[in-house]
Protein backbone atom coordinates (compact mmCIF):
# COMPACT_ATOMS: atom_id res chain seq x y z
CA UNK A 1 0.00 0.00 0.00
CA UNK A 2 0.55 3.70 -0.81
CA UNK A 3 3.35 5.13 -2.97
CA UNK A 4 6.64 2.31 -4.14
CA UNK A 5 9.70 4.11 -1.77
CA UNK A 6 13.06 4.00 -3.81
CA UNK A 7 14.23 0.39 -2.78
CA UNK A 8 11.34 -1.05 -4.17
CA UNK A 9 10.90 1.39 -7.55
CA UNK A 10 14.60 0.35 -8.19
CA UNK A 11 13.95 -3.28 -7.35
CA UNK A 12 10.54 -3.03 -9.21
CA UNK A 13 12.57 -1.90 -12.32
CA UNK A 14 15.42 -4.77 -12.34
CA UNK A 15 12.39 -7.47 -11.79
CA UNK A 16 10.24 -6.03 -14.20
CA UNK A 17 12.92 -5.27 -17.37
CA UNK A 18 15.85 -6.81 -16.17
CA UNK A 19 19.18 -6.16 -14.78
CA UNK A 20 21.23 -4.62 -17.63
CA UNK A 21 24.53 -6.37 -18.45
CA UNK A 22 22.55 -9.46 -17.61
CA UNK A 23 20.24 -11.44 -19.97
CA UNK A 24 17.67 -14.63 -19.36
CA UNK A 25 18.98 -16.76 -22.05
CA UNK A 26 22.50 -16.32 -20.87
CA UNK A 27 24.27 -14.35 -24.49
CA UNK A 28 26.54 -11.12 -23.68
CA UNK A 29 23.68 -9.11 -25.25
CA UNK A 30 22.58 -6.26 -22.33
CA UNK A 31 19.17 -6.00 -22.09
CA UNK A 32 18.00 -2.44 -23.00
CA UNK A 33 18.11 0.78 -19.80
CA UNK A 34 13.86 1.33 -18.80
CA UNK A 35 13.31 3.88 -16.13
CA UNK A 36 10.21 4.45 -14.38
CA UNK A 37 9.63 7.64 -12.60
CA UNK A 38 6.68 9.15 -10.57
CA UNK A 39 6.06 12.52 -8.47
CA UNK A 40 4.57 11.52 -5.24
CA UNK A 41 1.01 13.07 -5.34
CA UNK A 42 0.59 13.22 -8.98
CA UNK A 43 -1.47 10.69 -11.24
CA UNK A 44 0.78 9.05 -13.72
CA UNK A 45 3.60 6.82 -13.96
CA UNK A 46 6.71 8.23 -16.56
CA UNK A 47 8.13 4.61 -18.31
CA UNK A 48 10.95 5.36 -20.81
CA UNK A 49 13.23 2.80 -22.94
CA UNK A 50 16.47 4.46 -24.12
CA UNK A 51 16.22 3.55 -27.65
CA UNK A 52 12.58 2.92 -28.34
CA UNK A 53 8.63 3.59 -27.40
CA UNK A 54 7.10 1.36 -25.08
CA UNK A 55 5.21 -0.68 -26.28
CA UNK A 56 1.53 -1.91 -25.06
CA UNK A 57 3.15 -5.09 -23.58
CA UNK A 58 5.67 -3.30 -22.17
CA UNK A 59 3.01 -1.00 -20.16
CA UNK A 60 0.51 -3.77 -19.42
CA UNK A 61 3.30 -5.51 -17.91
CA UNK A 62 3.68 -2.38 -15.97
CA UNK A 63 0.36 -1.56 -14.92
CA UNK A 64 -0.13 -5.62 -13.67
CA UNK A 65 3.29 -5.64 -11.59
CA UNK A 66 1.93 -2.69 -10.18
CA UNK A 67 -1.44 -3.87 -9.13
CA UNK A 68 0.78 -7.06 -7.77
CA UNK A 69 2.46 -4.59 -5.07
CA UNK A 70 -0.55 -3.20 -4.27
CA UNK A 71 0.81 0.32 -4.79
CA UNK A 72 -1.98 3.18 -5.52
CA UNK A 73 -1.49 6.72 -5.98
CA UNK A 74 0.18 7.21 -9.11
CA UNK A 75 -0.88 4.57 -11.09
CA UNK A 76 -4.16 3.22 -11.91
CA UNK A 77 -4.63 1.50 -15.62
CA UNK A 78 -2.56 1.81 -18.94
CA UNK A 79 -3.81 5.80 -19.34
CA UNK A 80 -1.54 6.16 -16.49
CA UNK A 81 1.16 4.95 -17.94
CA UNK A 82 3.06 8.12 -19.54
CA UNK A 83 5.94 7.21 -22.43
CA UNK A 84 8.50 9.77 -21.22
CA UNK A 85 9.81 9.96 -25.24
CA UNK A 86 6.69 11.41 -26.07
CA UNK A 87 6.92 14.06 -23.65
CA UNK A 88 10.37 14.85 -23.56
CA UNK A 89 11.83 18.00 -25.66
CA UNK A 90 14.53 18.35 -28.08
CA UNK A 91 15.66 20.21 -30.78
CA UNK A 92 18.49 17.89 -31.40
CA UNK A 93 18.44 15.47 -33.64
CA UNK A 94 17.49 11.56 -33.01
CA UNK A 95 20.79 10.03 -34.05
CA UNK A 96 22.26 12.32 -31.13
CA UNK A 97 19.86 10.41 -28.86
CA UNK A 98 22.37 7.98 -27.35
CA UNK A 99 23.59 10.47 -25.08
CA UNK A 100 19.69 10.88 -24.29
CA UNK A 101 20.02 8.68 -20.84
CA UNK A 102 16.69 7.08 -19.80
CA UNK A 103 16.85 9.25 -16.51
CA UNK A 104 17.06 12.85 -18.12
CA UNK A 105 14.24 11.66 -20.71
CA UNK A 106 11.97 11.36 -17.39
CA UNK A 107 13.08 14.56 -15.82
CA UNK A 108 12.10 16.43 -19.60
CA UNK A 109 8.86 15.11 -19.51
CA UNK A 110 8.25 15.98 -16.10
CA UNK A 111 9.02 19.72 -17.45
CA UNK A 112 6.36 19.55 -20.00
CA UNK A 113 3.60 17.36 -18.52
CA UNK A 114 3.93 20.01 -15.43
CA UNK A 115 4.34 23.04 -18.14
CA UNK A 116 7.72 24.41 -16.16
CA UNK A 117 10.91 24.39 -18.11
CA UNK A 118 13.49 25.34 -15.49
CA UNK A 119 15.64 23.07 -12.56
CA UNK A 120 14.70 25.62 -9.96
CA UNK A 121 10.77 25.14 -10.77
CA UNK A 122 10.99 21.25 -10.32
CA UNK A 123 12.64 21.24 -7.63
CA UNK A 124 10.26 23.39 -6.00
CA UNK A 125 7.24 21.88 -7.23
CA UNK A 126 9.01 18.38 -6.31
CA UNK A 127 9.52 19.60 -2.36
CA UNK A 128 5.51 21.01 -2.44
CA UNK A 129 4.16 17.12 -3.29
CA UNK A 130 6.37 15.11 -1.27
CA UNK A 131 9.57 14.07 -3.24
CA UNK A 132 9.77 11.83 -6.78
CA UNK A 133 11.74 8.97 -7.63
CA UNK A 134 13.53 7.81 -10.98
CA UNK A 135 14.40 4.60 -11.08
CA UNK A 136 16.19 2.38 -13.53
CA UNK A 137 17.05 -1.24 -14.10
CA UNK A 138 20.49 -0.06 -13.87
CA UNK A 139 22.88 1.95 -11.39
CA UNK A 140 22.65 5.23 -12.42
CA UNK A 141 25.74 7.46 -14.02
CA UNK A 142 27.30 9.61 -12.42
CA UNK A 143 26.07 12.88 -14.36
CA UNK A 144 22.34 11.75 -14.09
CA UNK A 145 23.25 10.71 -10.24
CA UNK A 146 24.14 14.21 -9.48
CA UNK A 147 21.59 15.67 -11.65
CA UNK A 148 18.49 13.65 -9.64
CA UNK A 149 20.94 14.97 -5.91
CA UNK A 150 20.67 18.52 -7.44
CA UNK A 151 16.85 18.15 -7.93
CA UNK A 152 15.86 16.31 -4.75
CA UNK A 153 14.79 13.12 -6.77
CA UNK A 154 15.66 9.76 -5.20
CA UNK A 155 16.66 6.96 -7.36
CA UNK A 156 18.21 3.15 -6.67
CA UNK A 157 21.69 3.67 -6.89
CA UNK A 158 24.99 4.85 -8.75
CA UNK A 159 28.13 3.14 -10.09
CA UNK A 160 29.54 6.39 -10.29
CA UNK A 161 30.84 5.64 -13.60
CA UNK A 162 30.54 8.72 -16.61
CA UNK A 163 29.07 7.74 -20.07
CA UNK A 164 31.75 6.32 -22.99
CA UNK A 165 29.71 9.06 -25.52
CA UNK A 166 28.31 12.06 -24.18
CA UNK A 167 25.71 13.18 -21.55
CA UNK A 168 22.62 14.92 -22.43
CA UNK A 169 21.45 17.54 -20.26
CA UNK A 170 17.36 18.46 -20.55
CA UNK A 171 17.30 21.97 -19.14
CA UNK A 172 20.09 23.19 -21.77
CA UNK A 173 19.09 20.58 -24.08
CA UNK A 174 22.57 19.99 -25.04
CA UNK A 175 24.71 17.10 -25.57
CA UNK A 176 28.00 17.24 -23.81
CA UNK A 177 31.07 15.21 -25.17
CA UNK A 178 33.07 13.00 -23.44
CA UNK A 179 35.71 14.97 -24.60
CA UNK A 180 34.57 18.62 -23.22
CA UNK A 181 34.96 20.56 -20.90
CA UNK A 182 31.41 20.35 -19.32
CA UNK A 183 31.58 16.50 -19.18
CA UNK A 184 34.16 17.12 -16.30
CA UNK A 185 31.32 18.97 -14.11
CA UNK A 186 29.33 17.16 -11.28
CA UNK A 187 26.22 18.20 -13.94
CA UNK A 188 27.34 19.49 -17.59
CA UNK A 189 25.82 22.65 -18.27
CA UNK A 190 24.33 22.93 -15.25
CA UNK A 191 21.05 22.95 -13.59
ZN1 LIG B 1 22.99 8.66 -16.95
Amino acid sequence: MGEPKKDELYKFCKDIFGERGKTDDGTTKQAPTYAVGLIHGQMGVYVVKQGGPINDDTAKKVVNAWKEKEWDGNLKDIWSVIDARNLATSQLRKNEWTSFHAEALVVSAMLSANNITTAEQLKAGIKDLGGALICSNCPACYHCAKMLDGLGIGYGETDGKKSLTGWWNPFTDKAYPQASKEFKDDVPGGL
